[in-house]
């Protein structure tokens, strides 16, 4: 059903009702209704019983007369707009009633057809521009109180005139609170450093009448008297003529972004797990400090900090108590050094320090030892008592480098010669140590090239059984063919393997060459002779060591017993509980387990015990000359003896002349390794020592009345 709008005329001339009726009736714009009551009271409650859509009032009726008349109605019928008919000589009352909210007003004389027509043609534009303008208002409100942005207006004045619902609650003012107020009492702003007030934006913008950005890094102060970080910006407000009249602020709270941005750069410049600066705030601090010091005339020292063996504590005690570990060396270097001074941590265990303002190199040294001595005493983690050594490497401007990265680079250089040097101990940079390490990088820069083309020779040296003077096994040495360098030796670049992550692709095609030339000469029917391994500490602890050797022994065909794998000492040692599970394993596939260069380390008489341990090899310093005396013989009569007890077979390495021999066999050597038998030699030569074609010293040595035939047989190395 559409809607009907009754426009109510309130009159009690009769013939006004009529042209009245006769012309709402013309009306085809709206289904438009005409209704006439007589009376004031009648027209009051027809308001009140429904709907009008206008009024048509006659001031004079009988039962009310004047202004008045539009008062009461009005007040009856708030919201429907009203029509004055009056007299002629009334035409000033309808004018008051006009000025106190009548919508227009007809004298009686010209009650016509054409001015009810115009009066309500006028009275239906004047709604829709009303509608349109509550529209407009309504629609400007809902935006205002729907957008995230605090939005506030003010007069020219500077007095607030309108806050939406997120500057009410950004401020702590309701809008009917601040409406009125000084800009400066609700929006009261300070610089976020200074605490200093900020510029008036209001002031701003209307005297540069232009938008513009405030203060950068600005803090709103609440009304409850919390800070609260903001950003903001703010634009004048022109009237009709183009004059500035106010201006509309806008602004939004920032506190999070600001406390990110704050995170974030402290992320970028800090290590996480331990809150030290990181390299790149290193590096910033010690330019600065290089920079003092050409004023001051000082010196900067830089102390490349490294800890012993981190990676076997992290592996066997999991990454937990290593994240801890390293917490608490960063705890105890910052207690040791100056709160001037900067301890930084370049990820995994490498921490560097930077001692400023230094009279002489030895308070570098000072405060080296003291570093040293600080970080032993054991670190109490998670219930368990670690210790942990470290070892440093100290450079110092302006004598080991003038920038910043030449003294890190040469203070990492002096670390490795510390670790050289075995460890736990510092060392001061020395020039000669740039072309060792210059000299590290190249080989290791060869190194990755040398398995892809075929650049490594295995060389094998023969073992003696001293009983018999025959050969007993073979030790399988690596050499590499260095282009342009000849024959290089295991000892110039194994480390430098394992510490690149090349050792393990290396050491495996040791492992496959050695028995696969073994698992040869086995074929060819050459006595059973086993081969013995080197099996680094980096390959032994692979996960991939153990499957790697059955494979290898698979695929090559060679009998497990007859291969040896020779382990030192200190890769025995330490780790234990993870070491023996995998001897056992090796064990129980049939391959033979030596312990090499025993008597170096520091070797556990109860876990020699638990060793599954074939063979012990006597390191070849109790043979060097300076030890063949009689202590030195003692000693090797007491460990052949431990060895024997424990049911090992012994052999000793680096017998390199006969006179070496007797002693040996006295007590009880089974078996010699060494230049005097034989250097290592190549495959070929080795093939003709076991077919006999290259002989041996005379092997009679034992009954040592044979001297004359004794001869060695030499080899390139
Ligand atoms: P090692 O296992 O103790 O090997 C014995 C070393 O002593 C060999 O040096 C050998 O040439 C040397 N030698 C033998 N007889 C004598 C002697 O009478 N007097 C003296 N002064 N030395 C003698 P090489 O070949 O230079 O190897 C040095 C070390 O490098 C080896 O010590 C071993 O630890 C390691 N190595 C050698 N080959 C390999 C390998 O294939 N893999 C692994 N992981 N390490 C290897
Ligand atoms: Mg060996
Ligand atoms: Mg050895």
């Amino acid at each position: 059903m559409t809607a009907v709008y009754t426009i109510l005329l309130i009159d009690s001339d009769p013939s006004h009702a009529a042209v009245f009726h006769e012309e709402v009736r013309k009306l085809e714009k709206m289904p438009f209704r005409a209704e006439t009551v007589t009376t004031l009271a009648k027209g009051i409650a027809r308001c009140q019983r429904e709907a009008v859509w206008a009024i048509f009032l006659n001031l004079s009726l009988p039962d009310s007369d004047g202004v008045r008349t539009f008062t009461e109605l009005a007040s009856a019928a708030p919201a429907v707009p009203i029509l004055i008919l009056g007299r002629v000589e009334d035409e000033g009352l309808a004018l008051q009633a006009l000025r106190l909210g009548a919508k227009d007003y007809i004298l009686a004389n010209h009650f016509d057809p054409y001015s009810i027509q115009r009066a309500i043609r006028n009275m239906l534009e004047r709604e829709t521009a009303e509608e349109v303008l509550f529209g407009e208002r309504e629609r400007a409100r809902v935006t205002l109180d729907s957008i995230g942005d605090a939005v506030l207006s003010t007069d020219l004045s500077g007095h607030v005139r309108y806050l939406n619902r997120v500057a009410e609650k950004m401020t702590g003012w309701t809008r009917a609170e601040a409406t009125g107020k000084p800009l400066i009492t609700v929006l009261e702003l300070v610089d976020g450093e200074t605490r200093l007030p900020c510029p008036n934006p209001m002031q701003q913008a209307t005297e540069r009448d232009t938008p513009s950005g405030l203060t950068p890094n600005c803090i709103l102060i609440r009304r409850d008297g919390l800070d609260c970080a903001i950003e903001d910006s703010v634009a004048p407000i022109h009237d009709r003529q183009g004059m500035v009249a106010g201006a509309v602020i806008v602004f939004r709270d920032v506190s999070k972004a600001r406390a990110t941005g704050i995170e974030m750069s402290y992320l970028a410049q800090h290590d996480v797990l331990t809150r030290l600066p990181n390299r790149l705030l290193f590096k910033d601090r010690l330019s600065q400090a290089i920079a003092a010091s050409h004023r001051s005339a000082t010196q900067v020292a830089v102390l490349y900090l490294d800890v012993d063996d981190f990676k076997r504590i992290n592996d066997s005690l999991g990454h937990a108590m290593g994240d801890n570990l390293l917490q608490s060396i960063s705890q105890r270097l910052l207690t040791a050094v100056r709160a001037s001074d900067t301890v930084s941590r370049h990820g995994g265990d490498e921490f560097v320090i930077l001692l400023s303002e230094l009279a002489s190199p030895g308070d570098a040294a000072a405060m080296a030892s003291r570093i040293l001595e600080i970080l032993a005493a054991p670190h109490d983690i998670a219930g368990n008592s670690l210790h942990v050594t470290v070892s440093i490497g100290v450079a110092i401007f302006p004598h080991d480098g003038e920038d910043a990265e030449t003294l890190i680079a040469n203070a990492d250089c002096a670390l490795y010669q510390a670790k050289e040097n075995g460890r736990n101990c510092y060392q001061l940079f020395e020039r000669h140590m740039n072309v060792l390490a210059d000299r590290r990088r190249s080989i290791t820069e060869d190194l990755r090239y040398a398995l892809d083309r075929n650049e490594f020779v295995m060389y094998y040296q023969p073992k003696v059984s001293l009983a018999t003077g025959k050969i007993a096994g073979a030790e399988a040495l690596v050499r590499w063919h260095r282009p342009g360098r000849g024959l290089v030796g295991p000892l110039d670049f194994i480390s430098l393997a394992e510490e690149s992550g090349l050792m393990i692709p290396i050491g495996q095609w040791i492992l496959r060459e050695s028995c696969r030339q073994a698992s040869e000469w086995h074929a060819q029917g050459s006595s059973e002779i086993p081969i013995s391994v080197n099996v680094s500490a980096v390959e032994f602890r692979s996960d991939a060591f153990l499957e790697g050797v059955r494979i290898i022994l698979e695929e090559t065909g060679l009998p497990p017993f007859l291969l040896e794998l020779e382990l030192t000492e200190t890769v025995l040692m330490r780790n234990v509980e993870f070491i023996l599970p995998v001897l056992h394993e090796l064990r129980a596939m049939g391959v033979r387990l030596a312990i090499d260069d025993f008597g170096t380390g520091y070797s556990s008489l109860s876990y020699l015990r638990r060793f599954p341990i074939d063979t012990l090899k006597i390191d070849r310093s109790f043979m060097q000359d300076g030890n063949a005396d009689a202590s030195s013989a003692a000693i090797i009569g007491a460990v052949i003896n431990l060895g024997k007890s424990l049911g090992h077979h012994v052999i000793i390495e680096g017998i390199e002349s006969f006179e070496q021999i007797e002693p040996l066999v006295a007590v009880g050597a089974d078996e010699g390794q060494g230049f005097y038998f034989s250097r290592p030699v190549n495959p070929a030569e080795f093939a003709d020592l076991l077919s006999g074609q290259a002989t041996l010293p005379d092997s009679a040595f034992v009954h040592l009345h044979n001297h004359s035939a004794l001869k060695a047989v030499s080899s390139p190395i």
